[in-house]
């Protein structure tokens, strides 16, 4: 079994909005004594195929991503370091057009893939960063349709290990308490969970803005039975694990004990450390 930290979610300057190339990652992985690290550029297949609106994004380039990631493993192997394990993943921004789902499923199975992360970011064919996509809409509504297009995004017809910040919706809306709450939606929540569980998938515990989910759906998920967590850093500019301790405490005490990584699509488990 591996030990160690680990980083499941890490943009380079290939996402639009991500600052650091490959190999400063990698770099800053080894000096922080981090076992494992996956990357995992944003890939809009939402944007591009399915006509959502998000202002500043731009497409991922999958070859020239893979080509800068291998560079970076080959002279990383070549170095003698064997201290971090380098993993290859992209963050699928889901969305319900075809054209989109079939654009991931070519991709998907076109690159040597270690994990791809699921994500909703777009509600109503709008990106929920901004608070032009709340318009007109109550809290209720709002967060009810992006609880719904999590839940729909779980039968995403493509290969994926990872279901990322349920919560994200939080971040950019208006209302004065923004809170994701269990009880404000136990059913739709309910749904989502036992769907992670039943298809085998993982709950990712994201530390880029908020902790997301928050703790009471955490542990919700735990107590249906839910095991299978990975730690997302998402970080922009390198940050790797820099939120970890605190998400290993609070996940310790509800009573998880291992992260999810994943190689090759096939998970394996790290201790979490506190
Ligand atoms: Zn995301
Ligand atoms: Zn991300």
């Amino acid at each position: 079994m591996m030990t160690g930290f680990c980083d499941t979610h890490i943009h380079t300057r290939n996402s639009h909005d991500g600052k650091l190339s490959i190999a400063n990652i990698a770099d800053i992985a080894v000096k922080k004594g981090i076992s494992y690290i996956c990357t995992t550029d944003h890939c809009d297949f939402d944007l591009k195929y399915g006509g959502c609106h998000a202002p500043y994004r731009k497409y991922l380039n999958l070859d020239a991503y893979y080509e800068e990631w291998r560079s970076v493993k080959s002279a990383l192997e070549a170095s003698g370091i064997d201290t971090l394990t380098m993993c290859f993943g992209i963050e699928a921004g889901f969305c319900d057009s075809p054209a989109a789902k079939e654009a991931y499923r070519i991709a998907i199975d076109k690159y040597p893939f270690d994990a791809v992360i699921n994500s909703v970011h777009c509600v109503g064919g709008k990106e929920a960063y901004f608070k032009s996509a709340f318009l007109f809409k109550s809290k209720e509504r709002m967060y009810g349709e992006y609880l719904d297009t999590v839940l729909r995004s779980l039968d995403a017809p493509y290969p994926y290990e990872i279901v990322a910040h349920i919560g994200y919706i939080t971040h950019g809306a208006p209302y004065r308490d923004k809170a994701l709450r269990y009880e404000d939606f136990p059913d739709k929540i309910d749904d989502i969970l036992k769907g992670i569980i039943d298809r085998d998938k993982t709950l990712e515990i994201n530390c880029h803005h908020e902790m997301n989910p928050p703790k009471d759906i955490l542990q919700r998920y735990y107590d249906l039975g839910g095991r299978r967590i990975s730690y997302g850093g998402d970080s922009h500019k390198g940050e790797l694990c820099a939120h970890y301790a605190e998400a290993a405490e609070l996940l310790s005490e509800i009573g998880f004990t291992h992260f999810s990584v994943f190689k090759a699509h096939k998970e394996e488990l790290m201790p979490i450390i506190i």
